[in-house]
């Protein structure tokens, strides 16, 4: 019997208080390798455009894709679902499933980058799988179908991915403190640089890889390769037990979501992660909070943008901003009031600095001391030796300039999206996946 190949989507199977879908996906390994099931891929964990406003909190959906017996499909769709269906009891979930027989269509492809800038209805997801014969399960009415669709169609294979080991917690833990050993977090950190990424936040020394709700997830490491992740786990101090553990494919750290031709301020929609390119129009300002809030303006119109106080230093480059930088920003689309929008800033880049000059008196010929003004259009005296100059006019001396021209400009780690691409990661892309896999990207056995 032939061989089929066969992708999962699955999403929003959790909501802020309980679950979360790479926990189900663990789950649904699990149960897929029992039955038979040979992976063609690590899991994947894709994030989705992390400004949608009903997210519990990354934006990211799961696909698996395997390769099994036509004869035990059935099964493990049945399983999927049921596992699923469990999970629906969770207050505020939304669980989509979505199946693909084959390999994955241009069009699904499409689909998944959209999904990674704009905002898209139950509907355009129902119609793009009609049309590309993807089985949407439970049914289709849940909003979950959106994200399980659009990481079938990320395939990751032709583009820049890193990696994510993600341990999970025994039941009788979640809700409490996690026992993992901070010192432990910096040695790792240390050893593994800079091949695993965001782990500790330096500027606070907040640990990263642990979360901070109620969720089943103990820890998770980022990182170049799975090989990498492995030895970081065995570096850890965990004293807690570890349920399971497993390495997820991801486009996190990739700015994914934001590698789009800059859009016109005109062509602003809510909610969306857009690039923008224009020149600063208005003095940055702090407003009450500690947020930063600047001006940019194209031919075709101007947009407030915004360094929130929880991006820290990031906030003090903001400030340094000044009318006529020509700059490219990067962040999401917040609706203010009705029409109004600001871009909640994620990354900045200085394209080209304005001149900038202090105003002074004109120095005294003879004495070389700063001359007092004599009025408006009256010249400048010296006020030692007396000397007048009537046509004598301020002098402009240039301000140097702290922004640098060509640098990338981030907020911290800890304020960093999971898409992000960490400024360790500039240079370090990679534009291809073949595998093959390691043998242990999973735990139990
Ligand atoms: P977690 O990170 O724990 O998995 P989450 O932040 O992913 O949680 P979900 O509960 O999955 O949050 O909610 C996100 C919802 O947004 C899902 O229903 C998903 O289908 C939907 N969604 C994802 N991307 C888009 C998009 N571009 N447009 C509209 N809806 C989207």
């Amino acid at each position: 019997m032939p061989f089929t190949e066969l992708h999962i989507g699955i999403d929003d199977t959790d909501s802020p208080q309980e679950g979360c879908t790479t926990y189900v996906a663990a789950l649904l390994i699990e149960e897929l390798k029992q039955r038979g099931a040979r992976f063609k891929d690590y899991p994947q964990l894709i994030r989705l455009n992390p400004n949608i406003p009903w997210k519990s909190r990354g934006n990211g959906a799961v696909c698996l894709r395997i390769m099994a017996d036509a004869r035990d499909l059935q099964h493990m769709l049945d399983a999927a679902i049921d596992l699923v269906k469990k999970l629906e009891a969770q207050p505020g979930s939304n669980p989509g499933i979505a199946v693909l027989k084959g390999s994955v269509p241009t069009p699904l492809e499409g689909f998944s980058k959209a999904a990674l800038h704009e905002v898209l209805t139950i509907n355009d997801a129902r119609k793009v799988a009609i049309k590309n014969h993807v089985e949407l399960l439970p049914d289709s009415e849940r909003r979950g179908i959106i994200g399980a669709l659009a990481a079938i169609g990320q395939t990751l294979l032709n583009t820049d991915y890193t990696y994510e080991l993600l341990a999970y917690r025994i039941q009788e833990m979640r809700g409490k403190p996690r026992r993992v050993d901070p010192k432990s977090v910096v040695e790792m950190d240390k050893l593994t640089h800079p091949f695993t990424f965001n782990n500790i936040d330096y500027e606070t020394g907040r640990i990263l890889i642990t979360p901070r709700g109620p969720d089943p997830v103990l820890f998770g490491i980022r990182g170049e390769n799975p090989e990498i992740l492995v030895k970081a786990l065995s570096m850890l101090k965990v004293e807690e037990p570890i349920e399971r553990w497993v390495i997820f494919r991801t486009n996190q750290g990739t700015d994914a979501h934001l590698a789009f031709p800059p859009k016109r301020i005109k062509q602003l929609k809510p909610y969306e992660a857009v690039t923008l390119e224009g020149v600063i129009s208005k003095q940055p300002m702090v407003i009450p909070g500690g947020h930063v809030i600047a001006s940019i303006s194209d031919r075709t119109g101007e947009v407030d943008i915004a360094a929130y106080e929880p991006t820290g230093s990031f906030r003090e480059v903001v400030k340094k901003l000044t009318p006529g930088d020509l700059v490219k920003v990067y962040g999401g689309v917040r609706p203010i009031s009705t029409g109004k929008f600001t871009i909640n800033l994620e990354k900045l880049v200085i394209v080209k600095v304005a001149e900038l000059y202090v105003e002074k008196n004109p120095r005294c010929p003879r004495y070389g001391k700063r001359m007092k003004s004599e009025g408006k259009g009256k010249g400048f005296s010296c006020p030692k030796c007396k000397y007048r100059d009537p046509k004598a006019e301020k002098e402009k001396i240039p301000v140097q300039r702290e922004l640098e021209e060509g640098k990338v400009y981030l907020p911290p780690p800890r304020a960093q999206r999971h898409l992000t691409k960490p400024l360790q990661r500039y240079g370090r892309e990679k534009t291809r996946w073949t595998g093959p896999m390691i043998e242990k990207w999973y735990y139990p056995p």
